[in-house]
């Protein structure tokens, strides 16, 4: 079949990872494209989520400067 001999011609094609901009492979091995891995996959969902409570977390109607 196929991905017998990887090195053989054709180089993989090159995606950036959406979390730390590495230069990933997008090939079958790596499972976490495009990010280039697990971690980074892990990061850029927890900075989502982290974000999306922020926003709920300071749904007051209140002026940036808040001091005394
Ligand atoms: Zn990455």
């Amino acid at each position: 079949m196929t991905e017998k001999n990887p090195a053989a011609g054709a180089a993989p094609r090159v995606v950036t990872c959406p979390s730390c901009g590495r230069p990933v492979e997008w090939i079958a091995e790596n499972r976490y494209r495009p990010f280039c891995s697990a971690r980074c996959k892990g990061v850029d969902l927890g900075a989502w989520a982290t974000e999306k409570y922020r926003v709920a977390a300071t749904e007051e109607p209140k002026p940036e400067d808040q001091s005394e």
